[in-house]
Order: C-alpha cells, then sequence, then structure tokens
C-alpha cells in the first residue's frame, strides 16, 4: 500500500485495512496538532489509489473494514465520495464497513440527503475531533468552530444514522479553564449524543504552537492530579448519553473503557481511587499519542 507522511488512524481501526486517498487535512491550524504541519492536503492520483485497491483485493481478504484516510476525507466531493465507494465495493466486496474521520466544515458542506447516500454506500462510522465544548479553549487552540458549530455537525451525523465517534481532549484548557472546557465539552457530548466518546490526554508537541506556549510559560498543564479532576467532572457531566466510553488512549493517565450510563459510576469511583493514590497512574514517559 502507498502512504505518504504521518499515516493516523483511530485505535478501533487497528483491523481496518487503511486506505490512503486524500495526504494531510485540509484545515491543518489547529495549534495542538502536529500531525499534518509539514505536508499540504492533497488528494492522492487515482492511479496510486487504484493500485491499493488492486492490493487489498489480492492481499487484505480477512479484513472486514476500510478506513479512509488522512486528516478529513469526508472534505472531498460527493462525486468523489460515491466514485471512490463504488470502486472499493467492486474491488472488495467482502467489507462491511467503511470508516473516516470527518471535521465539522466536511459535514456541514453536506446535506443529510448526501450523509444518508453515502451510508448506504458503506459509510458506517464518522470520526469527529470535537476537542472541547468550551468556545474560549476552541478559540485559544485555533480550531475555527464553536461549540455550536460542532453540536450541529455532530447532530447532523446522527440524524443520517451514521455512527458518530467524537474524541475530546483532556488538559486543552490549561490550568485556567480546566473546569469550563470539562463542563462545557460535556454539555456539548450532551446535546451531540454520540454512539462513542474517545477522551484523549494533551501532550503538547514541540513542532505546534501551543507546544511553544507551553515553553514560554504562556500555557499552564494541568497536573496529572489536574487532568484526573478534569475526567471526573466531564464524566459526571455526562447525563443523556448512551455510548461507548475509553479513556484508554497511549495519552492517558488512567485507562478507563465501558458503556454510559452503565459505568459511569464506576468510573467516577475508580478516578477517586486514583486521586487518593490507590490506584498507579501510567508515568509519563509510557504515555504517547
Ligand atoms: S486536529 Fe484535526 S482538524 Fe485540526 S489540524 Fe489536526 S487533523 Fe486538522
Amino acid at each position: 500500500m502507498n502512504y505518504v507522511g504521518n499515516v493516523i488512524r483511530p485505535p478501533s481501526e487497528a483491523n481496518a485495512i487503511i486506505l490512503q486517498v486524500t495526504v494531510g487535512c485540509s484545515y491543518n491550524k489547529c495549534t495542538f496538532c502536529g500531525a499534518y504541519k509539514e505536508i499540504g492536503f492533497q488528494l492522492k492520483a487515482q492511479d496510486t489509489i487504484d493500485a491499493d485497491l488492486e492490493f487489498a483485493k489480492q492481499h487484505c481478504r480477512n479484513q472486514k473494514r476500510v478506513f479512509l484516510a488522512d486528516g478529513d476525507v469526508l472534505i472531498l466531493s460527493q462525486r468523489r465520495l460515491l466514485q471512490l465507494f463504488n470502486k472499493i465495493r467492486t474491488h472488495l466486496p467482502w467489507i462491511t464497513r467503511i470508516s473516516m474521520y470527518g471535521n465539522a466544515k466536511a459535514v456541514r458542506n453536506k446535506s443529510i440527503t448526501e450523509l444518508k447516500e453515502l451510508k448506504s454506500m458503506g459509510l458506517d462510522r464518522v470520526y469527529m475531533g470535537l476537542e472541547s465544548g468550551c468556545d474560549k479553549v476552541l478559540q485559544y487552540v485555533k480550531k475555527g468552530e464553536t461549540a455550536s458549530t460542532m453540536t450541529a455537525a455532530g447532530k447532523k451525523i446522527r440524524e443520517s444514522g451514521i455512527f458518530l465517534s467524537v474524541t475530546t481532549l483532556l488538559g486543552l484548557g490549561g490550568v485556567s479553564l480546566s473546569s469550563q472546557h470539562a463542563t462545557d465539552t460535556a454539555g456539548v457530548l450532551n446535546k451531540m449524543a454520540p454512539n462513542q466518546i474517545a477522551a484523549l490526554t494533551l501532550i503538547p508537541l514541540e513542532n505546534t504552537e501551543l507546544g511553544e506556549d507551553v515553553a514560554a510559560g504562556k500555557f499552564i498543564l494541568p497536573t496529572p492530579s489536574g487532568i484526573l479532576q478534569e475526567l471526573h467532572l466531564l464524566i459526571s457531566h455526562l447525563k443523556d448519553v448512551k455510548c461507548q466510553f475509553h479513556a484508554n488512549h497511549a495519552s492517558s493517565y488512567l485507562p478507563l473503557a465501558g458503556r454510559l450510563p452503565r459505568d459511569q459510576n464506576a468510573f467516577l469511583a475508580s478516578i477517586e481511587m486514583a486521586l487518593n493514590g490507590a490506584t498507579p497512574l501510567v508515568p509519563d514517559y509510557r504515555r504517547a499519542l
């Protein structure tokens, strides 16, 4: 398979065929994100995609899912996406699920009818980076969206019947906005009602604007205990969601995974035990993005 640059996929797509159809992210301005800093957004040549589909046809028969990389493939036109989905169905008829990242702008550019059409062609899951439901945080990290625009995008995905997985980023409000970041993020998640929430923890990267702010002392990262308090606040404010909840990413200080609301009290109890020192935290040297 042909891969250009950093190819990033969600942990739950570990067994999927990763078909890279675009390179980079069409937005690429978030100050905490170093994923595609060195590379401009581009659609890969059709010949390259076709060769990858041919390779997958020959060698990937045991993989039932396709994840379309990179950053936000949903930004492609409906015509291109339908063409691509048709090719996947023709070359890889055993595929049961297609998924991709989709940012709020990409969702905005699609009508419900178009999203439903993609679903009927196999689009099963969209991963959206909410990061925070707090407008002050979103503005600071230059997300280019607000809590309200992302809520609308998330609800649109749900309305079209596509599985919505939303990522949030603990620590993104720094010390000063930590509580507001947690409660506002829970508020947006309550409105979106996603099928899955993944709570990652911020690890500032040197090659990012936020990393520079950390180095310059302009952004104060919460301590591990502050991050756990933030997670506790976030989970305790989730009221209306019935979904999978994962805080077990490699960046996590305290891996948690289960379902809400079923495991809500157990999650809170685990965090309280860790805050009391009864459960050891993942040391920083073992954390990663
Ligand atoms: S966080 Fe997502 S939208 Fe922002 S620059 Fe990175 S890939 Fe693009």
